[in-house]
């Protein structure tokens, strides 16, 4: 019995070692179908080697598989899972196929109705989550088994005890080594995200500090040739315009500044509101002039410590991004609102835009990304630059056609 326990363990290893070796780097889409496939097979594997008891009973891990794809991936992926387990369960046949049948099936229709929720929780729910039931999975199952028997023996006992241990431990193990595996994706994605926002805040603040000293001297020479007397109305036009130009050379160079500069400058503790409320102003004139309403409401106590400068510049990015979103389809709502909850502060800014795809969600906050005529890509950038500053999170919900919810939270700091 020791030799299937340890051959099944195996089996339940088989797609989290295959996966880490062979399609970690692959694109997503790519992963899942692969790792549904893979844990197809575990699931036919484990549905082959019973782990046979006395009594000439015996039980499988089946859903073991079964029950976390559903949770992770929800109906669409556990389907091919369903009929393998179907497909094989009937192809065996003998007593039990039908209730097997059964017990399948309401595990495939209700087990995924939590996928939604299950893929928000954290570490330690998700784990709870599996074990709790796959628990509940064995418990009917053995509730169901009792039928069978005319008296309940210790040796019944014995065996309900063995499939329940079995199933959690496994379960746990199996869990704890995909939430490791997520978490390093995650850190590794967290990680190149900083390394690009140092590479690109070095080289911006280097170049835009060697840009500024040239602009400053043209402009200067170009306002005494203005005041010049000997020059016709005509030629003081184009001094005029390329003062402008010049201007707004300027403006893009004081931007990338603003975004390379260290942070240590204006660092205040306190509670987002003075920021929040000035940023707010400032942008209310831009979303009136393309038909924008902003509603606006704060409700946070607790404070922390941030550059003040660079947060007002991370909000106003963010507004200016919703409002650009909306201005395309003729107006829309702006909503802004500050509140906390535990030990953290959650900006949401929502707006009802034109919205992003999946890959222009994944594509959002890399350097020069910009599906805009004028755009220059870097307001997300910074914006990504100044929450990872203050340790926070930035969660992107969003629809083509529909908008965009920005959901930011900042822990809070002593
Ligand atoms: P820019 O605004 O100059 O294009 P950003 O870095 O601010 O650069 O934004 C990058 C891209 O992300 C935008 O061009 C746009 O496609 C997309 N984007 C950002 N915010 C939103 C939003 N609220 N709604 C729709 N698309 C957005
Ligand atoms: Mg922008």
């Amino acid at each position: 019995m020791f030799e299937t326990l340890l051959l099944n363990f195996l089996f339940l290893l088989f797609p989290v070692l295959i996966y880490l070796i062979f399609f970690e780097n692959r694109s997503r889409a790519y992963n899942k179908a692969a790792l549904v496939l893979l844990s197809t097979v575990t699931m036919f594997l484990c549905l082959s080697t019973p782990i046979e008891m006395k009594l000439g009973f015996n039980f499988d891990l089946r859903y073991i598989p079964f029950i976390i794809v559903a949770l992770y991936g929800g109906h669409k992926y556990v389907f091919p899972l369903y009929i393998v387990l179907n497909l094989y369960r009937f192809y065996i046949g003998g007593e039990g196929t039908f209730n097997s049948f059964l017990m399948s099936t309401v595990v495939f229709i209700l087990v995924p109705l939590l996928h939604k929720k299950f893929i928000q929780y954290n570490t330690r729910e998700r784990i709870s989550c599996v074990v709790i039931i796959n628990f509940i999975n064995m418990g009917v199952y053995i509730i169901l088994l009792s039928t069978y028997f005319e008296t309940l023996t210790s040796e019944f006992w014995q065996i309900a005890f063995h499939a329940i241990t079995t199933h959690i431990g496994m379960s746990i193990i199996l869990m704890i080594l995909i939430e490791q595996i997520i978490a390093n994706l995650k850190n590794r994605e967290r990680f190149l995200q900083s390394e690009r926002l140092n590479v690109v805040s070095e080289l911006s603040a280097s170049v835009s500090h060697e840009i500024r000293n040239p602009l400053t001297v043209t402009s200067g020479f170009l306002q005494l040739l203005n005041k010049s007397k000997t020059i016709t109305s005509d030629e003081k036009r184009y001094i005029q315009l390329s003062l402008q130009e010049l201007n707004r050379a300027e403006q893009i160079v004081s931007d990338y500044l603003s975004f390379a500069k260290p942070q240590s400058e204006n660092m205040v503790y306190s509670n987002f509101e003075t920021e929040t409320e000035y940023t707010k102003n400032l942008i209310i004139p831009y979303a009136t002039m393309h038909q924008v309403d902003v509603q606006y409401s704060f409700n946070n106590h607790l404070n922390t410590r941030y550059d003040r400068n660079q947060l007002q510049q991370c909000l106003i990015n963010l507004y200016k991004n919703g409002i650009e979103a909306m201005k395309e389809k003729g107006g829309g709502t702006l909503v802004i609102n500050i509140s906390e909850k535990k030990q953290s502060i959650i900006i949401q800014i929502r707006d009802t835009g034109i919205g992003m795809t999946k890959e222009e969600i994944a594509r959002l906050g890399k350097p020069y990304f910009s599906t805009k005529e004028e755009g220059t890509g870097l307001g997300m950038l910074m914006v990504y630059s100044t929450i990872n500053k203050v340790k926070g999170n930035i969660e992107v919900d969003s629809e083509k056609g529909k908008g965009t919810t920005f959901n930011i939270t900042i822990p809070v700091t002593q």
